[in-house]
């Protein structure tokens, strides 16, 4: 296991490496410097601190609540297909030895469908059914029958310390990259891991999540992780800023980011587009925990220090991840001061 940091090292204490920033840092370190705030609110960074029973829900055939002639599936049974395999090679045996003049043709076509079977086994259909009777049977096999213990607390109740914002990309689960178990982390994921501004008509979906979060379930921390190669922040930075849109969801909702894209156009403008959007997805983080303090019970839990909000960016190029901290304050005058730490591992 190696540790490294990127950036230059005050401390490293058990494998985590803390570094320091300043304002006249490289230009990727800038990129994280200054999350775009509200001017009532000032942010000051911190340090930071096999032979499995198949289980009761799965039956061996399609479970549907639809009607039935709508979405039976059909499988193609075997005497549809022209009858059996045996009986096919009956058959053509007993007419080559009837027609030997077709030996060749035959020679010929039995190449052609050699060549066509061994492309669909190279392509094995995929059976969606099947991957998820496996992949449950595997989780409740390795799982949640060996933690009796961990499933009946959480049969009781659930207590998360984390809520997190990640993408909806199926490359960066945050409960893979960062090993959350189940009851760990209350997790919103959407396109670009974007934290929309207090809204409650426009993005009540949010709004209701970030709510039961930090009322109901008094989570201690709110992460927001962003990502390399993110397509929606890819779209953020290419979609024109004006002018109609031409997707019905997709251009309105990444442009929530808007501050962090103008934010890398003026800073990064003539970088090569690929560079701006790793400035973009990083920024763009920094938005959204500007925006968590549009909500008023995070600024309650931020005032009375029982929430704390953490930016994090897991590059899976590189196989690292980052990790910031920002402490808010709510004391005048205000001012956002520049990001002071950063965590940064590789294994
Ligand atoms: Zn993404």
């Amino acid at each position: 296991m190696q540790w490294w940091c990127e950036q230059m090292s005050t401390a490293s204490i058990s494998g985590w490496c803390f570094t320091s920033l300043s304002s006249s840092s490289s230009t990727r370190r800038a990129s994280l410097k200054k999350a775009t705030l509200s001017p009532c609110v000032f942010a000051r960074l911190s340090s930071a601190s096999s032979s499995p029973s198949l289980p009761s829900l799965i039956r061996n055939e399609p479970v549907f609540s639809a009607s039935a002639p709508f979405i039976t599936p059909t499988w193609p049974r075997e005497e549809d297909m022209g009858g059996s395999y045996d009986e096919a090679i009956e058959g053509l045996k007993k007419l080559l030895r009837e027609k030997k003049e077709l030996g060749p043709v035959a020679a010929a076509k039995i190449g052609q469908i050699t060549a066509q079977l061994q492309t669909v086994d190279s392509k094995p259909s995929f059976d969606p059914v099947e991957r998820i009777k496996t992949g449950f049977v595997k989780f409740k096999r390795e799982k949640y029958e060996t933690n009796p213990a961990l499933f009946g607390e959480l049969a009781k109740g659930q207590s998360p310390k984390f809520m997190v914002f990640a993408c909806s990309d199926s490359r960066v689960c945050p409960s893979h990259v960062l090993d959350f178990q189940p009851g760990e982390a209350f997790v919103v994921r959407n396109v670009a891991n974007m934290v929309p501004a207090f809204d409650k008509i426009k993005y009540a979906g949010v709004g209701a999540a970030v709510e039961y979060a930090v009322l109901h379930l008094k989570v201690q921390y709110i992460v927001v992780i962003g990502h390399s190669a993110c397509g929606g922040i890819k779209g953020l930075m290419t979609f024109p800023d004006e002018g109609p849109n031409t997707t019905d969801f997709i251009e309105d909702w990444v442009r929530i980011g808007k501050p962090a894209k103008a934010k890398v156009v003026s800073e990064y403008g003539n970088a090569p587009l690929p560079e701006q959007c790793t400035y973009c997805e990083k920024e763009a983080v920094n938005v959204s925990l500007g925006n968590l303090l549009t909500y008023p019970f995070v600024r309650d839990g931020l005032v009375k220090k029982t929430l704390g909000l953490k930016g994090g960016y897991y590059d899976f190029v590189k196989g690292s991840f980052e990790l910031w901290s920002l402490d808010f304050g709510l004391t005048p005058p205000l001012s956002v001061k520049d990001v002071a730490t950063i965590l940064h591992w590789k294994l």
